[in-house]
């Protein structure tokens, strides 16, 4: 095996250990999450620490060791330079990296959720201010990390007798992981079940299915919005058992 590798990485968070060490949390493209210690010298460290502080997708250059893969260079590959420059775009980000690193296991190699992760910072340097206060825009990439991470709700068969679920019946179980028809309802099979508006099952299928980069175009008035918001962080909690990320 190879003692040194490089990839292109984004970084999700950083912890500090000892009194000048860090570690950084990435998810690179072709090997899942890493943690990657940056050791050495304050001279080697700081540059170090300066390149990681980008926002976006970083070239980097790893040592393998026995006991933990040590950084020893970075180079700014994509950067998103309006996140820099705007607290909400950071807050919207930061949230997100954050809450990956929770999500994600080291060594599930994932290219498409690396790919997606690109393009959220990419939707969020662009995003309208509104866009980003009302959390369209969190909302939709929190559910396409769900399905990703194998967490993406029914919403067209019943998830207990698999018979399709028009829209004006359909009543929704978070803990069961989707739509129930009304027999299997009536049955009790479903105890959690909840009404689920035509509206509401329309949001959740174009937060999941709609590219990022037209997030902006959903709609959302104040109660639907709401009851998104609900749905989205008990989702989270019961499936991830971790706080959805907040806008
Ligand atoms: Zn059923």
């Amino acid at each position: 095996m190879s003692h040194t590798f490089r990839t292109h990485v984004i970084p999700l968070v950083k912890r500090a250990v000892r009194e000048t060490d860090r570690v950084y949390s990435v998810l690179s493209e072709d090997r899942g999450k890493l943690e990657l210690f940056a050791t050495g010298s304050r001279k080697i460290l700081s540059k170090l620490a300066g390149d990681m502080e980008h926002t976006g997708v970083l070239d980097v250059f790893v040592v393998r060791g026995r006991s933990f893969d040590r950084l020893a260079g970075a180079a700014p590959l994509e950067t998103f330079g309006a996140v820099r420059d705007s607290y909400e775009r950071q807050y919207a980000v930061l949230s997100m990296t954050s809450f990956l690193d929770r999500a994600v296991r080291p060594g599930e190699r994932d290219g498409a959720l690396f790919r997606l992760l690109q393009e959220y910072l990419a939707a969020v340097a662009d995003a309208s201010a509104q866009a980003l206060a009302d959390g369209r825009l969190v909302l939709a990439m929190q559910w396409k990390v769900f399905a990703r991470l194998g967490f993406r709700p029914d919403l067209e068969r019943c998830v207990r007798c698999r018979v399709s679920v028009p829209g004006a019946q359909a009543a929704f179980t978070i803990r069961h992981g989707g739509v129930v028809c009304v027999d299997c309802k009536i049955r009790g099979v479903a105890l959690d079940a909840t009404p689920l508006t035509a509206d509401a099952r329309t949001v959740l299928g174009l937060l999941l299915d709609a590219p990022l980069a037209d997030a902006h175009r959903l709609f959302l008035g104040p109660s639907l919005r709401v009851a998104t918001h609900a749905l989205t962080s008990a989702w989270s909690l019961t499936h991830l058992e971790l706080p959805a990320v907040t806008a």
